[in-house]
């Protein structure tokens, strides 16, 4: 092994996973001077957190390595393909902190796919074939048995160029005939039976209009987009292991490198073709438990109303936790901490509150906010009495300033932190017993007005000696409790989120039940609170740590200075972990 280049971050650790030790060595060996990879999503729904991996696999490699980084929108599926889907996902790359070299489309090189399949089919590599659907299925045999040369295997190259031309005329209609690659009906890798690599479809693409009947397919399409753009390390999830030899295969036949008159018209076009033999390396997907991560199923909760839509914040979709408030650094955090590999593994969701959490911390200021509110009365304080108190903004991080909280006789505090009657080892504000209020002092519950079997106020008086600044402020209580002053907070909407689905594997389809099924009834729950002025002054999508409560964002649609709407990014504990 030789040298290494040095890491984009001097202070991260270095990684070192599998393809990072393909590629090093590649470098070292002098079979690539530079890497290239690409970002392959087809528009066809909103990204998610398993892509937001393979992002951050991608384009980290592209920075730690010093590479190129191509988006490419795998658009060879027409008919549910939408530029809807195509703005959010370059909205959703850079939002996770990235920047792509070039954006391409598969369309863009429709042209060249079907100039690489006439060379195909002019050596004898790739004949039309008129088989029904079913009919393919049945000849293709199965993981048992071989399949069975189709009829019209044995054409001659004339008639194929022929039908190859008319299909591409738009002369047959859809499903009529296929264009198949000819390779080995009997291999024992079923991908290699003679895969179609053009089907007829007379829909509308969203890129490239009616120009074309035909459409590739992905097996073809995908390997031959890499190699246009020079892709050196094609980096795919692992079920395209069984794909990898039709890959290669699509590759060395059609030879790009050696047939630079098949891309002309991209050159001419004005594209950079730094064409070259890719390599495609799997890794595991990833998982994680308690949600559900194909976009089918998303986007049947997304059209049968089950959630608000796909930034609803319940979402594995990075709208959805962008909108919840998870900041991009903890799902590169995540990605990170999961690692690359080949095993495929169901990853808590646990671990990713606690990537949110950590990242949250130490990214963002505190603040006051109430969300179950009860009075509280101080009744040794002029009625009108008015004070102004200094709050450190950050407990470990002086950085991030001060801040004045208004503070006055008559208080919110939180319902839970009073109880009549507490069970042992409750120790916050029960009646006659004390309580330091934070950054105030310590007060005692003198009397409980009730309306009914409802406590609607607690009535307090404030040592005055344990006032903050003063000798008396280090006498002991056991319990410290939060408040803004009534007569000064904001009232704001606060949206407390939590888990989608109540079981962990909300795929299982057992006893009839899909995971509509185990959708969590708990998943939101909307309350009126009480924040400090500060904290509704707040830019939207800003997150602050209310504390004693949690991280929350101030929503990135609802949200507005004055009418304040705040969701719960997560909780400051696993309350998952007990329950
Ligand atoms: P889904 O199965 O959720 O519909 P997909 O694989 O069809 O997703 P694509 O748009 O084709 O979605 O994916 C773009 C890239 O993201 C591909 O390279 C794919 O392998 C990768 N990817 C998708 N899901 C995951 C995941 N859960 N973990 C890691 N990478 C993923
Ligand atoms: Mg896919």
């Amino acid at each position: 092994m030789t040298a290494t280049p040095a890491p984009a971050d001097a202070t991260a650790p270095e990684k070192n996973d599998f393809i990072r030790q393909i590629i090093r060595e590649d470098l070292a060996s002098g079979k690539h001077a530079a890497v290239r990879t690409r970002f392959p999503p087809e528009p066809n729904g909103y990204l998610h957190i398993g892509h937001a991996k393979s992002i951050c696999l991608n384009f980290g490699i592209g920075q730690e390595f010093g590479g190129l980084v191509n988006l490419r929108f795998d658009d060879t599926n027409p008919a549910k393909e939408d530029p809807e889907y195509v703005e959010a996902i370059k909205e959703d790359v850079r939002w996770l902190g990235f920047e792509w070299a070039e954006l391409r489309h598969a369309s863009d090189y429709f042209e060249v796919f079907y100039r690489s399949a006439l060379k195909l089919v002019e050596d004898g590599k790739a004949y039309v074939c008129d088989l029904t659907a079913e009919q393919v299925r049945e000849y293709r045999g199965t993981l048992t048995e071989p399949g069975r040369n189709s009829p019209f295997r044995d054409r001659s190259v004339e008639e194929n160029l022929d039908l190859f031309r008319r299909m591409r005329a738009g002369e047959f209609p859809d499903g009529a005939r296929t264009l198949r690659a000819k390779i080995d009906m009997a291999s024992g890798n079923i991908n290699l039976r003679d895969p179609a690599i053009y089907r007829i479809k007379h829909v509308e693409h969203q890129n490239t209009g009616n120009a074309w009947p035909i459409y590739p397919m992905y097996d073809y399409a995908h390997c031959l987009s890499d190699a246009l753009e020079g892709i050196t390390h094609s980096l795919c999830t692992l079920e395209f292991e069984d794909h990898r030899p039709l890959y290669d295969w699509c590759v060395d036949h059609v030879d790009l490198v050696r047939n630079p008159q098949l891309y002309q018209p991209l050159v001419d076009a004005g594209f950079s073709v730094p064409a070259a033999k890719p390599r495609q390396i799997e890794f595991s997907r990833l998982n994680i438990n308690y949600t559900v991560m194909s976009k089918r199923k998303l986007l049947a909760l997304v059209d049968e109303g089950l959630v608000s839509g796909w930034d609803d914040p319940r979402l594995p979709t990075l709208q959805g936790l962008r909108r919840r408030g998870c900041p991009p650094a903890a799902l590169r955090l995540l990605a990170d901490r999961v690692g690359i590999s080949k095993q495929n593994s169901l990853i808590d969701f646990s671990v990713l509150e606690g990537c949110i959490r950590e990242t949250m911390d130490s990214a963002n200021a505190r603040r006051l906010a109430v969300i179950d509110p009860l009075k509280l009365v101080i009744t040794n304080l002029p009625a009108g009495h008015a004070e102004s108190l200094t709050f450190s903004n950050h407990p470990k991080n002086a950085e991030f300033g001060e801040r004045e909280v208004p503070f006055s006789p008559e208080l919110w505090i939180e319902r839970e932190d009073f109880m009549e009657v507490p069970p042992k080892g409750f120790h916050r504000l029960v009646p006659g017993g004390e309580v330091r209020l934070r950054g105030v002092g310590i007060v005692k519950c003198d009397e409980v007005v009730k309306d009914g079997e409802t406590v609607v106020e607690v009535r307090c008086t404030l040592d005055p000696d344990t006032r903050a600044g003063l000798p008396g402020a280090d006498r002991k209580v056991k319990g410290t409790i939060h408040w803004v002053s009534a007569a000064h907070a904001i009232e704001a909407e606060v949206r407390l989120y939590d888990r989608l689905f109540s079981v962990p594997d909300p795929d299982k389809d057992e006893a009839g039940k899909t995971y509509r099924d185990y959708l969590n009834p708990e998943s939101v729950r909307v309350v009126r609170g009480y924040i400090e002025p500060s904290a509704a002054a707040l830019a939207p999508e800003t997150s602050v740590q209310f504390e004693r409560l949690g991280f929350f964002t101030a929503d990135r649609r609802d949200h507005a200075p004055g009418k304040p709407v705040f969701n719960r990014t997560v909780t400051l504990r696993d309350t998952w972990a007990k329950a």
